[in-house]
């Protein structure tokens, strides 16, 4: 397998990251796009993906179902729903491939079933593949340390656009985690994800969340660190769904040829 220029699937297609991403490893020099799956039995099997992603002809024709691409590509791009990931994870074990996984939305014991693959399959697994979100995320530790236990309040607000089916979002849960884990607070214990009605006064160590669905916002999250007479917010808008394709072609470029392992953007950029 190529370092530099690994085989790339997409699966799930036909869907928003998709065809964005279709778009995105088109754009890499070092990269092939190697195949796009559809859902079985999906009337789009056997369109070309360049035109379901509106670039125009490719030359490689939408399939149905991993086995029918197996000897083609060496690193799949996994954007769709926690059942069908894992159900690709196995496929990429039994196979030796390796995987790039945007897909949110998994319960714990989906995420302990995603942990029991780390042995035999090479993946980057994030919430958020966007480099700034990823940037972000150091800041937000860095902010937890100098402010968290001086009587700042932590708020962490989400927008996204309506079609979007999980919530808190996948890359707010992950702020709210790494903020947690810089004040030795654990997120189960401190995070709040409902004021309604007489639900009194804040608790000093809470880690609040808040949810907007609306329209086409692609994402947005602030963290907001408060006290008596300041605040520091710290936001990360994303106006194109290109950033996260474009980390995790990035990703995939990373992943190719490594050893098995769960690994996180923070390893892709180096941030760690
Ligand atoms: P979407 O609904 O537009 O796309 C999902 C696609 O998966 C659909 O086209 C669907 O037909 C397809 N699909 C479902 N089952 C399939 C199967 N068995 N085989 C092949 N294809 C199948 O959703 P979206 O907006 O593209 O988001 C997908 C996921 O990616 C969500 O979990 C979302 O939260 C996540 N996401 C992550 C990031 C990130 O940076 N990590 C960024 C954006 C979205």
């Amino acid at each position: 397998m190529s370092r530099t220029a690994p085989r790339i699937a997409i699966v799930g297609v036909a869907g928003r990251m998709g065809r964005t991403l279709v778009n995105a490893v088109e754009q890499e020099p070092d990269a092939a796009l190697a195949g796009g799956i559809v859902e079985p039995g999906s009337t789009l099997a056997g369109t070309d993906i360049g035109e379901l992603a509106g670039v125009g002809r490719l030359g490689v024709q939408a399939v149905d179902s991993l086995a029918a691409i197996v000897d083609d590509f060496d690193v799949l791009i996994d954007f769709t729903t926690p059942q069908v990931t894992l159900g690709n994870l196995a496929f990429c074990a039994e196979h030796g491939k390796a995987m790039v996984i945007g897909t949110t939305g998994l319960s714990d014991d989906e995420l302990a079933q995603l942990d029991g693959h780390a042995d035999r399959v090479p993946m980057v697994f994030a919430p958020n593949m966007s480099v700034g979100v990823n940037l972000t995320l150091k800041l937000l530790e860095t902010a937890a340390r100098a402010l968290g236990d001086e009587g700042y309040d932590i708020e962490v607000i989400e927008a996204h656009h309506r079609h979007k089916v999980d919530a808190p979002s996948g890359t707010a849960l992950r702020m709210g985690e790494v903020v947690a884990a810089a004040l030795d607070r654990n997120l189960k214990d401190h995070g709040v994800f409902e004021r309604v009605g007489q639900c009194g006064p804040r608790d000093a160590k809470e880690i609040g969340f808040a949810t907007v669905r609306a329209g086409d916002i692609v994402g947005e999250h602030t963290v907001m660190f408060a006290t008596e007479g300041e605040r520091i917010e710290i936001t990360h808008k994303a106006s194109s769904r290109m950033t996260f394709a474009k980390g995790a072609v990035r990703a995939a470029r990373w992943v190719a040829g490594r050893e098995a392992g769960c690994y996180g953007m923070a390893d892709v950029l180096n941030l760690d």
